[in-house]
């Protein structure tokens, strides 16, 4: 039979050229491409189907992509072509003639094999940019979308004016690492690979979900399916062992921001969840946050006092305000604790509101050392002068824990002053984990041989655990306000809990102050435990230097 040369150099130009113009094999496009040349060769169907090789189980058919039909085909007469993809999947590729054509003769079988020899280069390179976009696009342990791919779907959605109709949420996995530890980290990343499968399950195509790294996620899913996701990432229940029918609890830690319509860009949506997600698990310690004004205006000042922070010491806007601790057996005052005001244009900020940002950013161990240079440096100028001179406790935050240097630089600040040692104490708050706890003892028991006491700030407010109390030689208990009760508040648990507490500390030899006391029926309560230091308003508010200054004159007279 044969065919027509002059058409079939035609009709294969007209598919080369126009498969050029076609993205991807997969498209209804090709259909046309084909079809001169298919009808030129006798084709009635050109497909491929698909198999998922995962290596440990047999080939999986996963699908099928018909590229050219025309009536009815003849399959058992097709000429097949197999071909490996570079992710190991099978491609196996199919072309056959109608039912009613006659066999093909040599020609035509050549013919057809340069055919499919251009499908499968064609086919390759729309693969390749696949394969670009999934190294690209996808994160190469669980196959998922990555932040890049957020990045651009976001944008992408910025730009078709329909951010609006969605929100964003950011999450991650509380206590994963304590689930791959139950379980063994395999079946670990089985689950997280589950979990988060069945979240795509509720989302749709234009909805997304994508891996920041480890057990942290990110998603962008339509207004109206809030309730479904947070209740989703609340917690839910995740089969790791189908046989045994065992199971997980997976809970997360979600931030949330109902994107508004004017949001202009992705990267703001990614700061915003960021705060969101940061106020649940750091701050507030709850499951979710969302992104609010609030929280906005925070990061503004967040950011405004950052950016102001190192001109503020140079500048010396820090100053030391000295709050007396006041012994009650005589109402003498014994000691002071130097606490941070930041005078900024002509406004007192308090500690509250700069402290915890200075924490994120370490900016708070330049403060601190700040603050006791200027410690030190008072107390010399007291002994110059001959003052009376008191303890005075200076604030480290637990960011300085980790810094191995620590110690040494106290005690060089301390004795470039010729500060004597017994005049300073160091307040520490209970670290929250036991991470730490080694060099707490370190940095204390060295402190104590150095003479410098130590002292356990807002007890009882944190995770104390006795053994903090126990394991680590401190001087002084500093126990919390929230352990007195208040005038409204008859409280007798509070009373008696306070008792022993106060008990406790005399038995392991450890001193004890009360901050934050208010008022005579707390001094009474004091007495009555046995406890003689105080610190709070009822004696003073923290004080300006010069103030404090009259205080400790009035100690001689
Ligand atoms: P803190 O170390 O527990 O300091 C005691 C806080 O209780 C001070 O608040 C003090 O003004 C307040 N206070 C004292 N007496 C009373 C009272 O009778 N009633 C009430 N309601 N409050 C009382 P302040 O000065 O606002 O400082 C807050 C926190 O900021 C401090 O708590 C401390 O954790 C931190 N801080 C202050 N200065 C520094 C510093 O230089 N470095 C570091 N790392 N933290 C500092
Ligand atoms: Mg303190
Ligand atoms: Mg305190």
């Amino acid at each position: 039979m044969g065919f027509n040369v002059e058409e079939y150099a035609q009709a294969l130009d007209k598919f080369i050229i126009y498969m050029e113009k076609i993205p991807d094999i997969i498209n209804p496009d090709t259909q046309v491409a084909m079809d001169s040349l298919c009808r030129v060769l006798r084709i009635a169907r050109v497909e491929a189907d698909f198999y998922e090789n995962l290596g440990y189980e047999e080939d999986k058919w996963a699908g099928r992509a018909v590229f050219y039909h025309n009536g009815e085909c003849d399959p058992k007469r097709s000429i097949v072509c197999e071909e490996w993809t570079e992710e190991g999947n099978l491609m196996r590729y199919a072309i056959s003639p109608g039912q009613e054509e006659p066999d093909w003769d040599e020609t035509e079988r050549e013919k057809i094999q340069v055919f499919l020899k251009a499908l499968l280069t064609f086919n390759g390179r729309t693969r390749m940019q696949q394969v670009v976009q999934r190294l690209n696009f996808r994160d190469q342990e669980l196959g998922m979308y990555n932040m890049a791919w957020f990045m651009k779907s976001a944008n992408q959605i910025i730009s078709q004016r329909e951010i609006g109709q969605y929100a964003g949420c950011q999450f991650n996995m509380r206590h994963f690492s304590v689930i791959n530890q139950q379980i063994g980290r395999e079946r670990g990343s089985r689950v997280l690979g589950k979990f988060i499968r069945q979240f795509q399950e509720l989302l749709s195509d234009k909805e997304l979900v994508c891996r920041i790294s480890g057990d942290n996620f990110i998603s962008l899913f339509r207004k109206n399916k809030l309730n479904l996701v947070m209740n989703y990432l609340r917690g839910s229940g995740i089969v790791y062992d189908e046989k045994e029918g065992k199971r997980v609890w997976v809970t997360t830690n979600a931030g949330y921001y109902m994107i508004p319509s004017n949001c202009d860009s992705a990267a703001t949506i990614v700061e915003c969840l960021g705060v969101a997600i940061n106020m649940a698990r750091n701050v507030r310690k709850t499951d979710y946050a969302f992104f609010d004004a609030e929280l906005m205006q925070g990061i503004r000042i967040g950011k405004m006092i950052e950016a102001n922070m190192p001109e503020a010491l140079e500048k010396e806007e820090f100053h030391v305000y000295y709050q007396p601790k006041i012994q009650l057996k005589d109402y003498h005052l014994v000691g002071a604790e130097a606490l941070c005001r930041w005078f900024r244009n002509g406004k007192v900020v308090a500690p509250g509101e700069f402290i915890p940002i200075l924490e994120k950013s370490k900016l708070i161990c330049k403060l601190d050392f700040y603050m006791l240079e200027h410690v030190c440096r008072d107390i010399r100028r007291w002994l110059d002068e001959g003052k009376e001179v008191v303890k005075v406790s200076v604030n480290l935050s637990r960011v300085h824990m980790g810094d191995m240097d620590l110690l040494d630089n106290i005690l060089a600040v301390v004795d470039k002053y010729q500060v004597p040692h017994e005049y300073i104490e160091i307040e520490l708050t209970e670290t929250g984990t036991d991470v730490g706890v080694e060099h707490l003892r370190t940095l204390v028991s060295g402190l104590r041989s150095q003479g410098i006491s130590t002292s356990v700030d807002d007890f009882g407010t944190g995770y104390s655990s006795m053994n903090l109390i126990r394991e680590i030689p401190w001087n002084v208990l500093k126990i919390d306000k929230s352990f007195l009760p208040d005038k409204s508040d008859d409280d007798r648990q509070k009373r008696v809990m306070f008792r022993h507490l106060v008990a406790l500390a005399q038995d392991m030899d450890i001193e004890c102050i009360v901050e934050g006391v208010e008022n005579v029926d707390q001094i009474k309560l004091l007495k009555e435990s046995s406890c003689y230091l105080a610190q709070g308003f009822y004696f003073d508010r923290p004080l300006a230097v010069t103030e404090f200054e009259k205080k400790l004159a009035e100690i001689r007279s």
